[in-house]
């Protein structure tokens, strides 16, 4: 029997009771009034399968009311296995693919795999990285095919710079990823790394008077290293998201870039080594569903159904 066999891929009331029992694991909770006792199911014909109703505000919803997955008509069994293989794959997995693994058109694949990327990314309170006797890591680098045009100086005339991408990870802790657009890495800073962790950083001129603790290294000198002062954890973490966005992410839109790092984040902080496996890694991006601000639409709209439909 392979992965893909399991009943959560293939039978929907499974799919919805394996995601029932991932968002609900002490019992239903209505995404209207927050009740966790008043829930009761609507069986019979009349009623879509799933469907439960509140005691307290006597409101209809189902598992997907108020997540990500909502108001789409799209199996649940589509959305645990494209969750699911996002989850499984080191690299990330093209849109493309995953409309030939499930069987539906590019566009809804594409449509699922940004929502899904919505479930990864951190919670809005997630808070800054580091902390008292915390160590941070903090670099950017380019994402370009060619070198000419990685760095902003010396473009050729009429080049546009790569995207640029800025990481800090808390050594033992997590990676945070993001798209400077218009953002500079000062605000960055202030907005993910806590006051009083350690920054270590290359000898970039754009960290120095920004935080009090600061240590670096000059890679201009050619010290890559010294004792712990180094960035070898985001090279390393570059290193992947690069071979990923480049190899399985060809077309991939400067505006979406968040997203995908978004993932390639996720999969770092829930690694192997940490001890958690591909199913445990699908149920925690399966936890994030709920309560994400969402920032785009389905690109079809007879993909959308009414709110109540969930
Ligand atoms: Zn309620």
């Amino acid at each position: 029997m392979s992965a893909f066999d399991a009943p959560q891929f293939t039978d929907e009331t499974k799919a919805r009771e394996y995601l029932e029992a991932i968002r609900w694991p002490d019992g239903p909770v209505c995404p209207h009034c927050g009740s966790l006792e008043g829930a009761y199911r609507l069986e019979g014909k009349k009623h879509r399968p799933g469907l439960l109703k509140c005691k307290d505000c006597r409101e209809q919803f189902s598992v997907t009311v108020g997540t990500v997955f909502e108001r789409s008509k799209i199996p649940l069994t589509k959305w645990v296995l494209a969750t699911h293989l996002m989850c499984s794959s080191k690299k990330g997995i093209s849109s493309h693919q995953i409309a030939r693994t499930l069987g539906v058109t590019y566009k809804t694949a594409w449509f699922m795999t940004h929502r899904i990327r919505e479930a990864m990314a951190p919670a809005k309170d997630a808070g800054p990285l580091g902390g008292e006797g915390k160590t941070v890591e903090a670099d950017e680098t380019y994402l370009s095919k060619s070198p000419k045009t990685r760095k902003p100086a010396g473009l050729p005339l009429g080049a546009k710079p790569a995207p640029q991408v800025f990481s800090l990870v808390e050594r033992g802790g997590n990676v945070r990823s993001m798209y400077l657009d218009d953002k500079n890495i000062r605000g960055a800073l202030v907005q993910h790394l806590h006051e009083a962790s350690r920054l270590v950083t290359d000898g970039s001129n754009v960290y120095k008077a920004q935080v009090v603790n600061h240590e670096s290294v000059d890679h201009s000198k050619y010290e890559w290293a010294r004792g712990d002062v180094h960035t070898n954890t985001l090279e390393n973490f570059f290193s992947i998201f690069k071979r990923g966005l480049i190899g399985t992410y060809q077309h991939m839109d400067k505006k979406h870039l968040n997203r995908y790092l978004a993932e390639f984040d996720f999969r770092r902080n829930n690694r192997v080594k940490l001890g958690i496996n591909d199913a445990q890694r699908t149920a925690i991006a399966l936890k994030g569903i709920e309560g994400k601000r969402l920032t785009y639409r389905s690109p079809d709209e007879t993909q959308t159904a009414p709110l109540t439909q969930g």
